[in-house]
């Protein structure tokens, strides 16, 4: 990329910063230009949400990531209760160039009276502890900002677990900007139900608002001893598929929080374009598969149906933001991430969450330095 195309997407940045609500992401520490989408990216298929013996999963350390890695990931992020399983020795067994990389990270669980309030913490470099407040909101931030105090990337979990987070809860939470739009669990009510919408609906009433959250896919898998059974939280169920540069945790993270990925249940997507004035959508076909490509708007309104592997949509300007869902015959759904489309003004400027921050110039944020502590997650204060 060229000086000048960097102070470009660096000035879109700006623009696109500015349209953002109270979820602007801190910077990941990183201080490198990530290259946009072209050749020399990668598709990356990973879980960032895994429990072992460390906490309330049912097998080693070495045994979870052994099944990722021979399971076609290429990462896997170790998520225990309140615990940071070291990953050095297990890269030494499992990691290799390109190919296989563990990630550490911790889920920060903790509640608000009797709502349980999960956060994962992807890469800290140390243990954090479990924040206490008064409220799900105070909780929430709190856990937020204590990742992003050990340089860690946060994601809301499960959100309808305990039935514990609502919409406005996600909404104004700062400093975050990933969360749960699946989550393999069998008891995590993500579908909503009674009075209480569904992790889509609430996804489109956030992202309406003009308040940008990028959905992720995983597995927060516990059991590995019993293959097959729906009612235990097996993995393989659902992950997110990251275009990088490399396969480095950096890199990684960098795109996740820049919507430069794709959540999954089992659709693989080609390509993913955005432009200026498109969105365009490729699917990977399978079998006898057949696909519809959804291409949604404000209010979750849908724009387009597209009933070919590959859809195209075209802005008008008036959509707020145009996500896209992939849906196969069987089931099987892949969320492609919102863009933003500005209103077409004297500027005719369409500001492109996804495609800007791939570009985006990230600022080195400085590393607090403090031990792994030893804390062991209760067992008895939660299960997902
Ligand atoms: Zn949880
Ligand atoms: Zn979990």
């Amino acid at each position: 990329m060229t000086h000048r195309a960097i102070l470009g997407a660096s000035l879109v940045l700006c623009f696109a910063a500015a349209t953002l609500k109270s979820q602007d992401a801190a910077p990941r520490p990183t201080g490198q230009v990530a290259p946009a989408a072209g050749p020399s990216m990668r598709w990356y298929k990973g879980n960032t949400h895994t429990h072992t013996l460390n906490s309330d999963g049912d097998s080693t350390p070495d045994d979870v990531v052994r099944w990722y890695r021979e399971h076609g990931y290429q990462f896997l992020v170790l998520t225990d209760h309140n615990f940071v399983t070291g990953v050095d020795g297990l890269n030494a067994l499992h990691g290799a160039d390109e190919q296989f990389l563990v990630v550490r990270g911790e889920e920060v669980t903790s509640r608000a009276g009797d709502k349980p309030i999960h956060v994962n913490g992807l890469d800290v470099e140390r243990l954090v502890e479990p924040p206490t407040g008064s409220s799900v909101g105070e909780v929430l931030q709190r856990a937020v900002d204590g990742i992003r105090s050990a340089s860690g990337v946060p994601h809301i979990n499960h959100p309808n677990f305990g039935w514990a987070l609502t919409g406005q809860d996600l909404q104004q939470v700062r400093n975050n900007r990933l969360f749960e739009i699946f989550n393999g669990h069998p008891q995590v009510n993500q579908e909503g139900g009674g009075n209480v919408p569904g992790l889509e609906e609430v996804w489109d009433q956030i992202l309406s608002s003009g308040t940008l959250l990028y959905g992720i896919a995983v597995d927060d898998a516990h059991n590995f001893k019993q293959p097959g059974n729906p009612r235990v939280a097996g993995p393989g169920r659902g992950w997110v598929m990251v275009r990088a540069a490399r396969l480095e945790a950096d890199a990684l993270l960098e795109a996740l929080e820049g919507g430069n990925f794709y959540a999954s249940t089992g659709v693989v997507l080609e390509d993913v374009a955005a432009t200026s004035t498109t969105l365009t959508v490729r699917v990977k076909t399978e079998g006898t598969s057949k696909y519809r490509i959804r291409f949604i708007g404000r209010g979750g309104h849908v724009l387009h149906e597209a009933t070919e592997p590959t859809g195209t949509y075209t802005f008008t300007g008036n959509e707020g933001y145009v996500r896209a869902k992939v849906l196969e015959s069987n089931g099987r759904v892949a969320w492609v991430q919102p863009v933003q489309v500005a209103r077409k003004t004297a500027l005719a400027t369409a500001g492109l969450w996804a495609a800007v921050a791939a570009m985006s110039a990230l600022v080195l944020a400085r590393r607090q330095g403090r031990t792994c502590a030893d804390a062991r997650y209760d067992a008895t204060s939660a299960s997902v």
